[in-house]
């Protein structure tokens, strides 16, 4: 479907702003014959190093986001960061929903989708995460949690504002455990998102949507995930953190 893969490294909160510094600086010269038209790469630092990530990654191919956003302009939110401060700084992409935020900080559909708009409106690019936990697999309800999350993820977004958002499928039992689902499985359940959005948006549009996978992916994963037909590239945790990893990582997931 022509549609661009994005490989997004989530540093989570790990990497200080001489750390990340270093880490864009090394991985800027491992990705450079990664053409743009191919892949978009981004890597979302914690908040306190993002300014070092933009400097670092300045003229290059790499993008930077953010791991989360509050959703009000501005205001009493003590230790909230909005869309306008993130867009001062460069910050083109946004993480929301991380399944970390909704295990450890109490993230809802309702809060992912106040999220969504703010970002949206301040022309940010959002990855906006759903997926299931090993139980709810097991059970047999990943389609109806994934239905969950998406309709309420992404109430009252238009047609339109879907060119800005990116749908993260990461497995909860596959974050940073070492498991990572089949290309099959993967495959499976990125084709039930694909359709959720057709019937949501029109297939024009639904057909357009990235769809990235996240969990476990690494070097030796990635080109038979990203080679599914509606596998639009990744969210990387663990295999983000060294640049010789991600790079390549990168390198193998666009060699479809
Ligand atoms: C993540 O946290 O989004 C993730 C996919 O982590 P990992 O790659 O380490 O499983």
């Amino acid at each position: 479907m022509g549609r661009k893969v994005i490989i997004a490294g989530n540093w989570k909160m790990n990497k200080t702003a001489a750390e990340g510094k270093a880490l864009v600086a090394e991985l800027k010269g491992l990705v450079a014959d990664v053409c743009p038209c191919e892949a978009e790469i981004v890597v979302c630092p914690p908040f306190t190093s993002i300014a070092a990530a933009v400097e670092a990654a300045k003229g290059t191919n790499i993008k930077v986001g953010a791991q989360n956003i509050h959703w009000e302009a501005s205001g009493a939110y003590t230790g909230e960061i909005s869309a306008s401060m993130l867009k001062e700084l460069g910050v083109e992409y946004v993480i929301i929903g991380h399944s970390e935020r909704r295990q450890y900080f109490g993230e809802t559909d309702k809060t992912v989708n106040l999220r969504l708009k703010a970002a949206l409106k301040a022309g940010l690019t959002a990855l906006v995460c759903v997926g299931e936990l090993l139980e709810e697999r097991e059970g047999g309800k990943t389609e109806s949690v994934l239905f969950t999350q998406l309709e309420g993820g992404l109430e009252g977004i238009s047609a339109e504002d879907m060119a800005n958002v990116v749908i993260a499928y990461e497995p909860v039992w596959a974050i940073g455990t070492g498991k990572t689902a089949t290309p099959e499985m993967a495959e499976l359940t990125h084709n039930f998102i694909r359709c959720t959005l057709n019937d949501k948006f029109g297939k024009v549009v639904g057909e357009t949507v990235r769809i990235q996978y996240g969990g476990s992916m690494k070097a030796d994963n990635a080109a038979e995930l990203v080679a599914q037909p509606n596998i639009d590239g990744g969210l990387i945790g663990g295999a983000a953190l060294k640049a010789d990893s991600f790079a390549a990582l990168i390198k193998n997931a666009l060699k479809k």
